[in-house]
C-alpha cells in the first residue's frame, strides 16, 4: 500500500508520532495508501522549517525564483500520465478530466505566476499642493513598496486538489513567501507527488513545507499558529466562519473561496443549443463538485418545458462508470460521507415536494461494473417544483443535483438569482446584448460568464461575494494578498 509522507524542511517524513490516516479510493471503496494525521507539533515543525527558509528564498532574485517554479511546471507536464492517474484514483473523477484539466491547469498556475513575478511595477504617485501658508509649493514623491508576508498558510478542499492548491502554492511561493500547505485528508495523493516534483526541480528546503492530516488535527493549528501571519482557504462556507473565527483575534490577512449556489439563467432568445450542451457540463462536471458549477437552472417560460425535457433526455444519457474507462462521462462522488450527504439532500427535496425529473438514486450495483460496486457514485438528478426559498434552493449540495425553475422576465431571474446568501458565479445565456450588460451589472456575484461556462483567463479575479468568500485570487490579486505594501514618502 502506498504511504503518504509530510514534506517537512526538504525532507519526506512520516508524522512526528507515527500516526496514519487510511486513504480510500472512492470509486471503488477501498483503502489504497494511508496518509500521515499530522498535529501541531507537525505544523509547527513546518513552520519553523518555512521561517528559516523565508530570508534567502526573499532575498534571490525573482528571476531565479521564476526559474525553480517553471521547472516545477515542466515536472507537472511529464508526469501528466502518472499524476492524472493518481488524481482520478483520490477522488473518483473521470481520468479523462484529470488529464484534460486538473494536472494541465496546475502546471499552468506554476507557469502564469512564474512570469507574473517578472513583469510587476510598482506604484508612485506624486505629491503637490501647498504649505499650510498657502502659498509656498510643497512637493513629495510616495513610492509603494511590496514585501512578501513570511509564512503563508495554504488549507485546500478534495474537488480539485492539485489544481486548487497549486493555485496557492504558485502564487506565494512567487512572490517570495515561503509557505506551509494542508491539503485536505480526503486527497492527499498528489500535493505528495508534487513534494516529491519540488525535491527533484531543486527547491530549496523549507520553502515549500505540506503537512498531511484532518481538519481539526493540522488545519486548525496552522491557522492559528502566530507566526503564520497570511491564510489563503478554499473550502465550505462554514469552515471558512470557523477559520475567521479563529484568525481574526490575531489579525490575520484571510483569503476565502467558499461555497456557493450558482445559477445559471437561460434566457427565449439565447442559442439554445449551446446553452443546453453547457448546460449539461455546468450542471454534472465532476459529478457536480466544482465550486463553479450552476446548481439552480432559471429558465425564461416561453422555453421552460422544451428546454427541460431535452435537458433531463440529455442528462439520463450521461455514462456513470469507472472513472478510468475513457467514455466515462460521470464518476464516483468523492467519499462515502458525501455521497450519504447528497442522497440525503435529495431525499430532504422529495419531501419538499420536489418533483423528480431523473435520477434520484445511488447507482443501483447491478449497474456498476465489477471493480466499481462498492464506490460511492450518484444518478445525476434533476429537480422541479421548489419553493425558491426552501432549503434545497437555498444551500449548497455540491454533487450532481440541480433544479430547475421557470422565470417571467429579468426582473425576476434576478430576484431568483440573487435570493441565496452565496454570490460565487453566474451564467447568463442570451443573444442580447444589452440585456447581458445589464443582468451582469445587477448580479450578486463574484464571477459572470455571458454565453460560456467556465471560460478562465489566469488574470482575472476570481472569488465570490456575501457568504461565497473574502478577497479575490487570481492575476495581480493573488500578488496583492501575498504582499504587504509599505508607503515611503520623500518630501523634495
Ligand atoms: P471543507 O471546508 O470541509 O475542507 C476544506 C479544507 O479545510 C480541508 O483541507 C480541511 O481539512 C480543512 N479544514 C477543515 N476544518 C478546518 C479547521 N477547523 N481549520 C482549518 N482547516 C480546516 O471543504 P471540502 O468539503 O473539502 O470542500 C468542498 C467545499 O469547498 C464546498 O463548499 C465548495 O463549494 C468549496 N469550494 C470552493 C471553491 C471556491 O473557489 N470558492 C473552490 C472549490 C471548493
Amino acid at each position: 500500500m502506498r504511504q503518504i509522507l509530510n514534506y517537512i524542511d526538504g525532507r519526506l517524513t512520516p508524522s512526528a508520532k507515527g500516526r496514519v490516516l487510511d486513504n480510500v479510493e472512492p470509486a471503488t471503496g477501498q483503502v489504497f495508501s494511508t496518509l500521515p494525521n499530522s498535529d501541531a507539533d507537525d505544523v509547527n515543525a513546518a513552520v519553523l522549517a518555512a521561517q528559516r527558509a523565508f530570508p534567502a528564498w526573499n532575498n534571490s532574485p525573482p528571476a531565479e525564483r521564476s526559474r525553480i517554479l517553471l521547472r516545477i511546471a515542466d515536472l507537472i507536464d511529464s508526469n501528466l500520465d502518472a499524476l492524472a492517474l493518481a488524481e482520478s484514483t483520490d477522488t473518483g473523477k473521470p481520468l479523462s478530466l484529470a488529464r484534460e484539466v486538473d494536472i494541465p491547469r496546475s502546471a499552468s498556475n506554476f507557469r502564469f505566476f512564474a512570469t507574473a513575478i517578472l513583469h510587476t511595477d510598482s506604484a508612485m504617485h506624486e505629491t503637490r499642493d501647498l504649505e499650510p501658508d498657502g502659498i509656498t509649493p510643497r512637493r513629495a514623491i510616495n513610492y509603494t513598496l511590496r514585501s512578501p508576508r513570511g509564512v503563508a498558510g495554504l488549507i485546500s478542499p478534495w474537488n480539485l486538489p492539485l489544481y486548487l492548491l497549486s493555485w496557492k502554492i504558485a502564487p506565494a511561493l512567487a512572490t517570495g513567501n515561503t509557505a506551509v500547505a494542508k491539503p485536505s485528508e480526503m486527497t492527499p495523493l498528489t500535493a505528495f507527488m508534487l513534494s516529491e516534483l519540488c525535491v527533484k526541480a531543486g527547491l530549496p528546503a523549507g520553502v515549500l513545507n505540506i503537512v498531511h492530516g484532518t481538519g481539526p488535527g493540522a488545519g486548525q493549528p496552522l491557522v492559528t499558529h502566530p507566526h503564520v501571519p497570511a491564510i489563503s482557504f478554499t473550502g465550505g462556507t462554514s469552515t471558512g466562519a470557523t477559520l475567521s473565527a479563529a484568525a481574526a483575534p490575531m489579525f490575520k490577512r484571510l483569503s476565502l473561496e467558499l461555497g456557493g449556489k450558482n445559477p445559471s439563467i437561460i434566457f427565449d432568445d439565447a442559442d439554445i443549443d449551446e446553452a443546453l450542451a453547457t448546460t449539461l457540463n455546468s450542471s454534472f462536471r465532476n459529478q457536480g463538485q466544482i465550486c463553479l458549477c450552476a446548481s439552480r437552472v432559471l429558465v425564461h417560460k416561453p422555453i421552460y418545458a422544451k428546454f427541460v425535457e431535452r435537458l433531463t433526455a440529455a442528462t439520463k444519457a450521461l455514462r456513470i462508470g469507472d472513472p478510468f474507462e475513457p467514455a466515462t462521462q460521470q464518476g464516483s462522488l468523492n467519499s462515502a460521507a458525501h455521497l450519504g450527504k447528497v442522497a440525503a439532500a435529495v431525499d430532504n427535496a422529495r419531501t419538499l415536494g420536489a418533483q423528480v425529473l431523473c435520477g434520484g438514486r445511488k447507482v443501483p450495483k447491478d449497474q456498476l461494473p465489477p471493480r466499481c460496486k462498492e464506490g460511492y457514485f450518484y444518478e445525476p438528478t434533476i429537480l422541479a417544483g421548489l419553493d425558491p426559498a426552501c432549503v434545497t434552493e437555498q444551500e449548497e449540495i455540491f454533487g450532481p443535483v440541480i433544479s430547475v425553475t421557470p422565470f417571467d422576465d429579468e426582473a425576476h431571474a434576478l430576484r431568483l438569482a440573487n435570493g441565496t446568501r452565496y454570490g460565487l458565479a453566474t451564467t447568463l445565456w442570451t443573444s442580447n446584448l444589452s440585456r447581458a450588460h445589464r443582468v451582469a451589472e445587477q448580479l450578486e456575484s463574484g464571477i459572470v460568464w455571458i454565453n460560456c461556462w467556465m471560460l478562465r483567463d489566469l488574470r482575472t479575479p476570481f472569488g465570490g461575494v456575501k457568504h461565497s468568500g473574502v478577497g479575490r485570487e487570481g492575476g495581480q490579486e493573488a500578488l496583492r494578498f501575498f504582499t504587504e505594501p509599505k508607503n515611503v514618502c520623500i518630501r523634495l
